[in-house]
């Protein structure tokens, strides 16, 4: 017989793991297919361990919600610190808001047992490869797994897959990105001081990259040349340190990263987008706050309509596949983002329903402010 959840989410990175959870706290069977071996994506695969800041940099937090209880918890098995001052800091530096860097690894463990707590069903290893839809509603997903092919139906859809993956599927129109070449991977280095990036002394991130060439992802041959690239340019640089009298045993690669570190992909084109210039407007289907983590000041509204497909009514697209270009998308593509659009979008698939469609944007807000989260930018800045 073929298995059958109310909420089908596809990809366990942040946005995903945000979604799921958010989707079961609402009452409903949640399936999270991920078809590597852990959750965390980008954030943990891909060595991405700066979880940016929640707050504004004057004081003011603006992201709270599940994307808050993730930044505590991704300290709770590892290292990592809020600055305790954050709140008396005017015009703050990224690294003096509410921020931390923390170990890939105990992420993993923090996520995990955060999706376990709340009862979601996670499916690893479990590749998505298609869909079923009847007009404009998903009826379910054909998976691959160690168990071979199957399909799997579900009442409502969450596309947390970094790529745009089930939009592509449904139909939907999607963009795409041009990618420079950066690695972000971890090194033991005996010798330095504790640093900005750095969860230990020892422990440092070491980035690097070229904009010379532009990557797609789109693509097997593209994302291999990306990967070789990025590893070909590690091993020169630890050459070059040899060469320059280091001795391995004081510094060496410690781990390096087990997806592509592309920042876009592809992401979907939702009821409505944002982008350059809309940060502190007002949107009336706001779902949540998120901060410049560039500059203190600025303040986004992300409204429902960047998570809602077009031609698909029971599909909600989270994280870095959400509606957004240029300027925004600087902003939306990162952590912060991903667990507030993750938690919206799980809401909505847990509420959705057929023939209520048009009072769903209400029911996600009232969810979203129900675990702490704000809408409008200037109550945030009120408090
Ligand atoms: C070089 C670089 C530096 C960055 N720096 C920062 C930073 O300092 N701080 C910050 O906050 N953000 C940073 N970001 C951005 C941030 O890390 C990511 O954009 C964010 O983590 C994305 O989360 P996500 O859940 O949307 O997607 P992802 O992390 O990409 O998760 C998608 C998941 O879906 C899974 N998946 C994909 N397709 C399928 C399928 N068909 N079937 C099943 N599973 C599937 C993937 O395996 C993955 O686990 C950086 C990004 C890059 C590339």
């Amino acid at each position: 017989m073929k298995e059958e959840y109310d909420v089908i989410v596809v990809g366990g990175g942040i946005a995903g793991a945000a979604a799921a959870v958010a989707a079961s706290k609402k009452g409903a069977k949640t399936l999270l297919l991920e078809k590597t071996c852990y959750v965390g994506g980008l954030a943990t695969g891909g060595l991405i361990n700066i979880f940016l800041p929640l707050c504004d940099g004057n004081g003011h937090q603006v992201t709270f919600g599940i994307t808050e209880e993730m930044l505590r918890r991704s300290m709770k098995y590892g290292p990592g610190k809020v600055p305790p001052d954050w709140k008396e800091k005017k015009n703050a530096a990224e690294e003096e808001r509410l921020r931390c860097v923390f170990s890939p690894a105990a992420m993993i463990l923090a996520l995990e047992e955060f999706l376990l707590e709340n009862k979601v069903e996670i499916r690893y290893d479990t590749l998505v490869t298609s869909i079923r839809k009847d007009e404009c509603i998903i009826r379910s997903v054909t998976v691959e797994n160690s168990d071979g092919r199957s399909e799997i139906a579900g009442r409502a859809f969450v596309d947390a897959s970094g790529s745009a993956v089930l939009a592509k599927m449904a139909g939907e129109d999607v963009s795409f990105g041009k990618n420079v070449l950066s690695y972000w991977a971890l090194e033991y280095e005996g010798s330095r001081q504790y640093g900005r990036d750095r969860m230990v002394p020892e422990i440092n991130m070491l980035t690097g990259g070229t904009a010379e060439r532009t990557f797609c992802g789109v693509n097997a041959k593209d994302v291999t040349d990306y990967l070789l690239e990025t590893r070909t340019m590690i091993r020169r640089f630890y050459r070059e340190q040899a060469a320059a009298g280091t001795d391995r045993f004081h510094r060496w690669p410690l781990f390096i990263a087990s997806m592509p570190q592309f920042r876009k992909i592809a992401a979907m084109k939702g009821r409505c987008g944002i982008s350059d210039g809309m940060n502190n407007r007002t949107f009336a289907d706001s779902i949540g706050l998120v901060s410049d983590w560039r500059k203190s000041g600025p303040v986004w509204e992300i409204p429902f309509g960047t998570l809602e497909a077009v031609r698909t009514d029971n599909l909600f697209a989270a994280g870095r596949c959400i509606s957004s270009t240029g300027d925004a998308w600087e902003i939306t593509r990162c952590i912060p983002c991903s667990g507030l659009t993750g938690e919206a979008a799980g809401y909505a698939a847990a509420l959705f329903r057929e023939d209520r469609r048009e009072s769903l944007v209400g029911s996600v807000q009232h969810a979203m402010t129900e675990n702490g989260n704000i809408l409008h930018w200037e109550e945030a800045l009120r408090r």
